[in-house]
């Protein structure tokens, strides 16, 4: 791992309503020392400030679902956020290029599930994980998902570079700051930044070999009519408890009328992202995952 860190950004707000990015790219902006390491330099970017102005998730479309290479190379597309995303990749990326404008991408969400602390990475690349492993060692109590995604290509904001990930942080209503979780997420990223320095200075006192991760399975829906309306909520069991493990006949839906849909398949699963404000929209209820241990 001799690669050599030279710029990192550090992206809040790719979801306007999602204020604990928002805010602490704004403390940073006032702080600058709080994300200054002697090795690299920190960029600091409010992905949308459209929506952020506007206080809602996106003006047209979901900028952090705009970033596959399709859609970047799409002449055709001329939705806010499909400029918008072509605007950030130039600025952060090109992505595919050989050497991107930055190294790493650290974007920052929140999330209405109770997913307490949680990196979602959907890429491969080594030095992604290696910093996931570090910031486990530093804080046990966060949680790692590999997302496989709802769409084919990888399309979120850290994409855009073959290194990074998101942050999700929650439960966290929609356009809502909690002190509690605005810390904790800030002392995550002094975390991430310290790893880096390290990484860059040789000072890293070890190689991480193996990591506990929730790896996505597939995305859940709410039970549905004929005419799509939704006919169920997430079982009052269910509901603030992401990342607790189901198995065969524990309860994950109940109908407005009260009847109890329970998960039927043999395989015992975890939920996470369980109902998600903004996936109402997208047709998911919640993820669902199994818990393994990787090699790194
Ligand atoms: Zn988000």
């Amino acid at each position: 791992m001799k690669r050599k860190i030279r710029k990192i950004a550090i992206t809040g707000g790719t979801h306007g309503n999602e204020l604990t990015g928002v805010f602490l790219i704004n403390k940073f902006k006032n702080n600058p020392k709080l994300v200054k390491r002697d090795s690299f330099k920190t960029i600091l970017m409010h992905a949308n400030p459209k929506a952020i102005k506007k206080c809602t998730r996106y003006i047209d479309k979901d900028l952090n679902r705009s970033f596959a290479k399709k859609d970047l190379f799409n002449t055709e597309v001329y939705q806010y956020e499909d400029i918008l995303a072509k605007t950030i990749n130039v600025k952060l990326g090109p992505r595919g290029a050989k050497k991107t404008n930055v190294d790493f991408i650290i974007d920052l969400h929140s999330t209405t599930s109770n997913m307490g602390l949680s990196i979602v990475i959907d890429n491969n690349s080594k030095l992604t994980w290696q910093a996931a492993a570090y910031l486990k060692e530093k804080v046990p109590k966060i949680n790692i998902f590999r997302w496989r995604g709802d769409l084919e290509d990888a399309s979120f904001v850290n994409s855009i570079t073959k290194d990074g990930f998101a942050i999700e942080v929650g439960a966290v209503p929609q356009g809502v700051l909690r002190a509690d979780l605005f810390f904790e997420t800030e002392k995550l990223i002094s975390h991430i930044l310290d790893f880096f320095e390290k990484s860059n200075c040789g000072k890293l006192k070890r190689k991480y070999k193996e990591i506990d991760i929730y790896d996505h399975i597939k995305l859940l829906d709410f039970p549905r009519d004929k005419k799509n309306n939704i006919t169920a909520m997430i079982h009052p069991n269910l509901q603030d408890n992401d990342y607790t493990k189901i198995q065969k006949n524990d309860p994950l839906f109940i109908t407005l009328e009260g009847k109890i849909i329970s998960y039927d398949e043999e395989k015992d699963v975890y939920a996470l992202f369980v109902n998600e404000a903004a996936y109402y929209e997208k047709g998911f209820a919640m993820c669902l995952a199994e818990k393994k241990s990787i090699k790194l």
